[in-house]
């Protein structure tokens, strides 16, 4: 069987044919296959896409392939121009690649399959590419899979934040959650009001109007935009974002009080106690069990305010908004004459959107629980893999990439 052979069952173009196939002598070699257009066919342009009569024959032009047992493959073309009535003298439009791309479409689909799997770099580093044309390749799959993808019938989407350089940039990141279909939505710089209103302006007026739930933190940006633009949505505050805010509260009081007691010479008791304070009981470890259980015998501030996160959790097993919105009241009292500052902070911040705390239980059952919580650990998998990334579009790219569930074309033969 010829190569020839085995292109024309792969990769078929009506108008075009392969001719010879070249092994072209090098470290490591490189395999050429010519290909020319048929005799009778008409160039299509590359404006319009019309047919039309040919103009003259340009230079040759190699487009990368999919490579081939560790060689590199090319398909080597003369380029037409066409004359076409609409738009003039232009180049020809070739069916496996676009616009001035070198990568054939092929090969980028298949870039862009190994970049799910793989760091950027290490694809370009597998396949002996560069870093650009893998980016290249994800932004192709990203656009066409963006221009295809069907947003009908979404129904709750979660609003929420990214830090994607250590220099603390944030993006804006939007999820459907609806417990059919989770998947990436959106994605713009910053957190800022004019950012979500950029989404809701994708989105558009008539999907925004369907929207029954909206999952958000207490960030107030989004709180303003979304009472604007979809006002008839249950807004929630999820349980995830709240329970940071008390992680954050509790790292400020045990890194105070650690500093106060050693300015005062006693022992370090809450020497490496952040992971005590900050997980679940149930998530300690064996050694972990009886450290907290010591640290609770002396009433330090970080205790304390352990035990006050801790009896908080309490509130998510509530069935009723009214019953949750009793406990809700009777913490934030008990708080606030805890002379704990930054959990008063927390108190206050809770009993400022109570309305919208208790939405968490007119929601139970119709949003996916978890899955802002879930995807923002996703999102962070994908910017940590690809700590290279130089530029916001390629983190919004990986993002996409990874967490959009994105279509692809149908293909008759796959290559990854
Ligand atoms: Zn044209």
């Amino acid at each position: 069987m010829q190569l020839k052979a085995i292109l024309n069952r792969v990769q078929r173009h009506r108008s075009f044919v392969y001719e010879a196939v070249r092994l072209v002598e090098g470290d490591p070699p490189v395999l050429e296959i010519e290909v020319r257009a048929r005799a009778n066919s008409r160039p299509c342009c590359s404006g319009c896409g019309q047919p039309g009569p040919s103009y003259d024959t340009q230079g040759v032009r190699r487009f990368e392939f999919v490579p081939l047992w560790g060689m590199r493959v090319f398909l080597v073309y003369a380029m037409r121009r066409v004359d076409c009535r609409g738009c003039g003298v232009r180049v020809e439009r070739v069916p496996w690649a676009r616009g001035k791309h070198t990568l054939t479409e092929t090969y980028a689909w298949f870039l862009a399959g190994w970049a799910r799997r793989l760091s950027w770099k290490e694809v370009a580093e597998v396949f002996r590419t560069s870093w650009d044309k893998v980016f290249a390749a994800v932004e192709m799959a990203v656009e066409w899979g963006r221009a295809h993808q069907d947003l009908a019938g979404i129904r709750a989407i979660g609003v929420d934040e990214i830090a994607w350089q250590r220099s603390h940039r944030y993006a804006t990141v939007v999820y459907q959650i609806d417990e059919h279909c989770r998947r990436l939505l959106w994605v713009g710089p910053e957190r800022k009001a004019k950012t979500l209103f950029a989404f809701f302006r994708w989105f558009g007026a008539e999907r925004s109007a369907a929207l029954t739930f909206i999952c958000s933190d207490m960030w107030k940006p989004y709180l303003k935009v979304i009472a604007r633009k979809a006002a008839q949505a249950v807004h929630v505050l999820d349980r995830f974002h709240i329970m940071a805010h008390f992680s954050k509260a509790i790292d400020k009081v045990r890194a105070a009080e650690a500093r106060e007691l050693k300015a005062k010479g006693y022992q370090p008791v809450l020497k490496n106690t952040r992971w005590l304070l900050l997980k679940r009981p149930e998530n300690l470890t064996e050694t972990q069990e009886p450290r907290l259980a010591e640290l609770v015998r002396y009433n330090l501030r970080s205790v304390r305010a352990y035990l006050l996160k801790e009896d908080f959790q309490f509130f998510w097993d509530y069935v009723s908004p009214h019953w949750a919105g009793q406990f809700l009241d009777r913490w934030c009292a008990r708080t606030l004459r805890s002379r704990i500052e930054p959990m008063k902070k927390v108190a206050r911040m809770l009993r400022s959107h109570r309305p919208l705390l208790l939405n968490w239980f007119r929601a139970k059952g119709a949003i996916s629980g978890g899955a802002v919580e879930g995807f923002n650990n996703k999102a962070k998998l994908t910017l940590r893999k690809s700590y290279g990334f130089r530029s916001y579009r390629a983190m919004e790219l990986a993002l996409y990439h990874s967490l959009g569930a994105l279509p692809e074309p149908q293909v008759t033969h796959r290559f990854c």
